[in-house]
């Protein structure tokens, strides 16, 4: 305990995130990134870039950014926020619609950062458990669930479960706090809720993207989202000042140009996942119904922690959450067709 350090800080772990081995030959099914490269007009855009503007600070608004997303999402830019990747807007999220003394909620399972948002934001998380009987679907949340901010994200992680829309839509429309959609995996999913963060009488749903897997740009950090006005203005009042870069701007407003190169991406990936779910189920293997660019997949006779250990021995990452509920699953980002071979042949020799 170091009595330099706030109580809440000196109290919590941090958030683990997944490894990012840098040697050469790893199979990196392990972060849900995108197998394929970004658009080449991302290339383009940081080629044409003009050195000279770094001299000068970045737009703090991100306004081109802002229309262009207000432009494909139907809404004004006034219901738009630009972040330093999602993560950025989750954070936000929990300064500004977390109140002192209150909470912040999920499901359980689900993305791992929400806790520590809770924690760096001095509040309480509350979790709704999903339960691996019925696959982790959705269950609508007892009416004494009540944070001040409901962290919910759709198609879940680790799980890829996707929620109906029609059941995040009814569950926002009687809760009393703010619903931030995490729509991390949307693209892979075929649907989106963003149309209930755009309608024109939403006051408390927000819908949040990234760059960082759908358009392959997990290393430029540009995510964002969408919601009522006064939420979006909040936000933009707790904001770093400069929080997106200039190249990031430039980068990000590129990719965000070439809609249909990323949609033939993530066409091939769900293509690719659909095959991976059938080979790991001929190997006695069950999946989640994944709609994300993973499979949430239990090999036969449960040990997990075994695999996933084997499979880096031979330099193929994945993830594991040690923790119940996902004590016995695996989580496998979709790799090229390639990937997805060796990640087999691995499994194969390791007989799992
Ligand atoms: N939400 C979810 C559910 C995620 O899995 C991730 C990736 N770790 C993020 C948000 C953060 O993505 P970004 O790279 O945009 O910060």
């Amino acid at each position: 305990m170091n009595r330099l350090i706030a109580e809440n800080v000196n109290a919590m772990k941090g958030y683990t995130p997944g490894e990012q081995p840098r040697m050469a030959g790893v199979v990196k099914l392990n972060t849900n990134e995108n197998p394929y490269p970004p658009s080449p007009r991302v290339a383009e855009a940081l080629a044409r870039f003009d050195t000279a503007i770094l001299r000068r600070y970045p737009d703090p608004m991100a306004s081109a950014l802002r229309s262009r997303l207000a432009e494909i999402h139907g809404c004004s830019p006034d219901c738009v926020f630009a972040g330093n990747g999602s993560d950025e807007v989750l954070s936000l999220a929990a300064k500004c619609f977390a109140h002192d003394g209150g909470s912040v909620g999920c499901f359980w399972p689900t993305y791992s950062l929400y806790p520590v948002l809770a924690e760096i934001r001095n509040v309480r998380c509350v979790t709704f458990p999903l339960s691996a009987d019925d696959g982790f679907a959705w269950r609508t949340p007892d009416p004494g669930f009540r944070p001040d901010l409901f962290f919910l994200t759709n198609p879940n992680a680790p799980t890829g479960v996707l929620y109906p829309r029609e059941a995040v839509a009814a569950f926002a429309a009687g809760f009393p706090g703010v619903v931030l959609v995490d729509e991390a995996y949307a693209d892979f999913s075929g649907t989106t809720c963003a149309d209930l963060a755009t309608a024109p009488d939403n006051a408390n749903v927000i819908v949040s993207r990234t760059l960082s897997k759908s358009f392959s740009l997990a290393g430029l950090r540009f995510g964002y989202c969408l919601g009522p006005a006064p939420l979006i203005e909040a936000m933009y009042k707790v904001k770093d000042s400069y929080n997106l870069d200039a190249l990031t701007q430039a980068a990000a407003l590129a990719a965000l140009g070439d809609l249909d190169y990323m949609r033939a991406n993530a066409a091939r990936i769900v293509e690719s996942r659909t095959a991976l779910a059938a080979a790991l189920a001929a190997r006695g293997w069950t999946s989640t119904d994944s709609r994300a660019n993973f499979v949430f997949a239990r090999p036969p006779r449960g040990n997990a922690a075994e695999i996933f250990a084997a499979l880096k021995a031979r330099n193929v990452f994945v993830r594991y959450f040690p923790a119940p509920p996902t004590t016995d699953f695996l989580r496998i980002t979709v790799g090229t067709p390639e990937e997805n071979a060796k990640l087999l042949a691995a499994l194969d020799e390791l007989n799992a």
